[in-house]
């Protein structure tokens, strides 16, 4: 595999550098971060899902099948999040080396979603992700084992970091009373952090935007956002605002105005140059939108999304 793509990348009129380094694709951000974290710079990671893509609905193109045929190693989040890729990444397993590194977990730490399927949106518990480190750290040793202690070293060091972070959100959402730590969102994203951190998450859409949010949901929404007098709802950078929307129209209309309590990061990390390119930044990112929105300073009003 390591031979071939050196010939690939020969081809491509690459320098030698570039050429010994293992090319690895990742399909979400969150995951490319994962790897990168991991890899370090023996590898050269690639994403296949630009920030702000929805992975549920993501279908891959042409040049995205090439790209993925010609990878060293493609590593996938799994648990049906790429739901549209899952014939194309089965098909590549048998010339490629895929991981899909949430398929790794232990199943009794996952939550159960829809139709069967287990939630696949497991990174917004750090502690559980860092689990998902040393898998990848094995799949990088496979494909290239002189660098298999770097990355072993590396996945143990960037998994404690993950449980460190654990402990701060979790001391930042406590600094709010339980019952207000209440998220309602665009769509499922955060069970797993609800979870984790002790917050009531609530989505207008399941746990894949794949299927539409109906009237009825919008409806429930509205009861329970007006009953509970929930002051912020939430949008997400890669789920359409529609729904969101409906609903505070439907709970202004019950008088109870609802705020927009800011944009969070759900199943992509923000762009490159930003404070959110690495899920470490996103996740802090969104504890400090959330908090924001759920607990104003007395009488104020929640900041609205840039
Ligand atoms: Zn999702």
């Amino acid at each position: 595999m390591l031979a071939m793509a050196a010939v690939a990348v020969g081809l491509h009129a690459r320098g030698a550098a570039a050429a010994e380094r293992p090319r690895v694709l990742a399909t979400t951000t969150v995951v490319a971060d994962l790897v990168r974290q991991v890899g370090g710079d023996r590898v050269a990671v690639e994403c296949l899902m630009a920030p702000g893509i929805d992975p549920h609905s993501y279908r891959a193109t042409p040049r995205d099948a090439d790209r993925l045929a010609r990878a060293d190693l493609v590593i996938a989040s799994g648990l049906h999040l790429e739901g549209r890729l899952a014939d194309l990444l089965a098909k590549l397993g048998k010339r490629v080396p895929v991981l899909a590194v949430a398929d790794t977990l232990p199943k009794e730490r996952l939550l159960e979603a829809d139709a069967g399927f287990q939630d696949p949106h497991v990174w917004f518990d750090a502690a559980l992700w860092s689990l998902c480190a040393a898998p990848v750290a094995d799949a990088l040793a496979a494909i290239d084992a002189d660098g298999a202690p770097a990355y072993r070293e590396r996945a143990r060091d960037y998994a404690e970091r993950l449980v460190a972070l654990d402990g701060r959100v979790r001391e930042r959402l406590a600094t709010v009373p339980a019952e207000r730590r209440v998220l309602v969102t665009a769509h499922d994203a955060f069970r797993y952090f609800g979870r984790a951190y002790e917050v009531e998450v609530v989505g207008i859409q399941g746990t894949s935007t794949e299927a539409e949010a109906g009237l009825r949901d919008i409806n429930r929404l509205v009861d329970l956002v007006v009953t509970r007098r929930i002051p912020a709802v939430f949008v997400e950078t890669s789920v359409s605002d529609r729904n969101v929307a409906a609903l505070r129209e439907g709970a202004a209309s019950r008088g109870h105005a609802v705020a927009l309590g800011g944009r969070l990061h759900s199943d992509s990390l923000g762009p490159p140059d930003g404070g959110a390119a690495t899920l470490e930044g996103a996740i802090l990112e969104n504890v400090e939108t959330i908090l924001a929105g759920i607990a104003p300073p007395s009488g104020g009003v929640a900041p609205a999304p840039p």
